[in-house]
């Protein structure tokens, strides 16, 4: 039995029943994910679908959660194992395979971690969560791990990933899942001869991981005393000095808040919203009527991004 006494007298039993009822999916267990998911089991989320389709290779031991002593066995199964040794009661569904082929997965959980590298998955995650009313959780490594952003998807309530990463990422945004998806492991050649994945330490990964946890944990926490208001949907973290505002440099191991707005000509959302609204008008369809939140600050566009 593990002994949750510390984790208890800091959340109360209530809230802790509460996450233990909550399924979460992390979809992507590499540098990033499978730090979030071990994290949100170690304060007392029970219930996990865990998705990824690659090994833990020599390689990833510097920048995972996982070891040596796991090389060559699936991530998923590494993570799953991980977690039941925090928590031998955890109940686990593991999907060895690519969230695409598995969107059925998702009808079952509360709330989603992307976890994943490539542009062309959280396109087409953006779409399986919109269909489904999920809240979804994304994270950003930029190059070099000298920063990152972790951004919280409300569906039909505010921006959507497409809107969003049509406000933040400059250049490599595609809405096709099918041209962006190169998800190289780290140290891996491009076809042109280019690191695919930047060189970057994992501490540097785990900053922005941690905090796409807790903005997870608080999303969870809805309902209960221990929930918090978060200043906007989007927080950028600052490993190096980084114009994030422009004009103003943020500081190293500090973060900025911006509330990035609906685009109102998104396609992806607004197709699926009045989809939805003509087979049930549904409140959530109603409540989006809100979606056009004033983007007062200007954001300095990163656009670049880690591939792990
Ligand atoms: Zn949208």
């Amino acid at each position: 039995m593990t002994d949750w006494d510390r984790v208890k007298r800091l959340l109360g039993q209530d809230t802790m029943d509460h996450l233990a009822r909550q399924t979460v999916a992390v979809v992507g267990l590499g540098s990033g994910g499978g730090y979030v998911a071990v994290a949100l089991a170690m304060t007392g989320v029970r219930k996990f679908v865990l998705v990824d389709d690659d090994i833990l290779d020599a390689h990833n031991v510097v920048r995972h959660i996982a070891d040596q002593r796991d090389v060559g066995r699936p991530k998923v199964a590494v993570v799953g194992d991980l977690i039941r040794h925090r928590n031998p009661e955890a109940e686990i569904q593991q999907i060895h395979g690519r969230i695409e082929d598995h969107f059925a997965v998702l009808d079952t959980v509360d709330m989603v971690v992307v976890g994943v590298d490539s542009e062309g998955s959280k396109f087409s995650l953006n779409e399986a969560c919109l269909e489904r009313h999920l809240t979804a959780v994304y994270a950003g490594v930029y190059e070099r791990g000298e920063g990152g952003d972790v951004v919280t998807i409300y569906p039909y309530k505010g921006p959507c990933y497409a809107c969003w990463a049509s406000a933040l990422r400059e250049g490599n945004v595609s809405p096709s899942p099918d041209d962006a998806d190169e998800d190289l492991d780290y140290g891996q050649l491009r076809a042109d001869g280019t690191l695919a994945a930047e060189p970057g330490l994992w501490l540097d990964v785990v900053r922005v991981a941690n905090t796409q946890a807790s903005v997870t944990l608080n999303s969870l926490l809805a309902g209960t005393p221990a929930r918090r208001d978060l200043p906007a949907n989007t927080v950028i973290l600052a490993s190096q000095p980084l114009e994030i505002l422009e004009g103003h440099l943020t500081p190293p191991f500090s973060a900025e808040w911006v509330d990035i707005a609906r685009n109102p000509s998104c396609l992806v959302c607004g197709t699926l919203q009045t989809r939805q609204s003509e087979a049930d008008i549904s409140l959530d369809a109603l409540l989006n009527e809100t979606g056009e939140a004033d983007t007062s600050q200007s954001v300095h566009k990163s656009g670049k991004q880690n591939h792990d």
